[in-house]
């Protein structure tokens, strides 16, 4: 039974795994677990437990590291009417649908294997609102569709094909790690979403490696492992791995990003960990500026919702020096 959302005793609110991660990872000292119960009243008084996998430290790029996610531990105490549990009965039901292409069902079926469907997307690149993380945003998410009990709703295309739609680049990311993960390529090639102020794109082509990039690069999310260089006080500056044209690309966070964010202490616990790690994987919806010296580029974004950080694996002590990587 596929859970994407929960809700967490601790924070008395509903949460995805990448949120509950965050305030978990955001709270000083660290608390104990968290409880998880379906999202469903009538689930939670049938005591129907969700357990949260993976969410009590930061995301690692570990080849058999499964992402977080949330997992029903007793699904026969979820109620029949439960949103979870209609939606995976939906699944189950594998009818065509009406004016299909055959890529329509290779990315129908494809996203079946997945944790998390996102299907919609938006970066939000407004200015941010005071005191806003970006997320929750009046009808950001759209659940699976509830049917009426009275009558039955064979072929509605929401049913089959429901809308997940977030703002959360965090949770844009690891859904797509995991299609990578899991995935053929002709499945992930089929993927595709739609993104505010870009319209309808395929997945991969919307996650731009950074070798690719240049400065006319825009409204994409700009992807690559990178080192950790300095510190400015809270803020602090990465090393990419790869460059562009020859020169190195650098992305700078400042002190004043740093503290006007709500998870600051999540996003700097990361960046402390990176020197332990083989490097740090960047996702980043930003541009590329060239330094007023002409001698790098600097990679900018204007809020850190807007940048996703998974560390890569941790340095082996008998492989400090790894061959694989190159100084940038
Ligand atoms: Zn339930």
């Amino acid at each position: 039974m596929r859970i994407t959302h929960a809700y967490c005793v601790e924070l008395d609110d509903v949460v995805t795994i990448d949120e509950a991660r965050r305030a978990y990872l955001s709270t000083d000292p660290t608390p104990a677990r968290y409880t998880f119960t379906c999202t469903d009243t009538g689930c939670r008084e049938n005591k129907a437990v969700v357990s949260g996998v993976n969410y009590t430290f930061n995301a690692e790029d570990f080849p058999k590291r499964v992402e977080a996610h949330f997992r029903a531990i007793s699904p026969e105490k979820h109620l029949a009417t439960c949103e979870w549990r209609l939606a995976s009965n939906a699944d189950a039901a594998d009818t065509p649908v009406e004016g299909e292409s055959p890529e329509d069902v290779l990315e129908r079926t494809a996203k079946r294997k997945l944790t998390d469907r996102i299907t919609d997307f938006n970066p939000d690149r407004q200015a941010p609102r005071p005191d806003d993380d970006g997320e929750h945003l009046e009808g950001e998410e759209v659940r699976p569709v509830r049917p009426r009990a009275d009558r039955p709703r064979p072929l509605d295309p929401d049913r089959v094909n429901p809308r997940t739609r977030t703002q959360d680049l965090e949770r844009l990311v690891h859904s797509y790690r995991e299609a990578r993960a899991e995935l053929s390529e002709a499945e992930l090639r089929s993927l595709h979403i739609n993104v505010a102020g870009v319209g309808r794109i395929r997945l991969i082509e919307y996650f731009r490696p950074l070798q690719y990039c240049d400065e006319r690069t825009i409204n994409r999310i700009i992807n690559g492992g990178a080192h950790f260089d300095r510190d400015y006080g809270q803020g602090f500056r990465l090393k990419m791995i790869d460059r562009i044209k020859g020169l190195p690309v650098f992305l700078y966070v400042g002190a004043d990003m740093m503290e006007s964010y709500r998870y600051r202490k999540y996003v700097r616990d990361i960046v402390n960990r990176i020197p332990a790690h083989r490097n740090v994987r960047v996702y980043v919806n930003g541009v590329f500026r060239l330094a007023p010296n002409g001698k790098s580029w600097s990679l900018q974004l204007d809020h850190l919702r807007h940048l996703a950080l998974v560390l890569g694996a941790k340095v082996e002590p008998a492989a400090a020096a790894p061959a694989t990587e190159q100084p940038a």
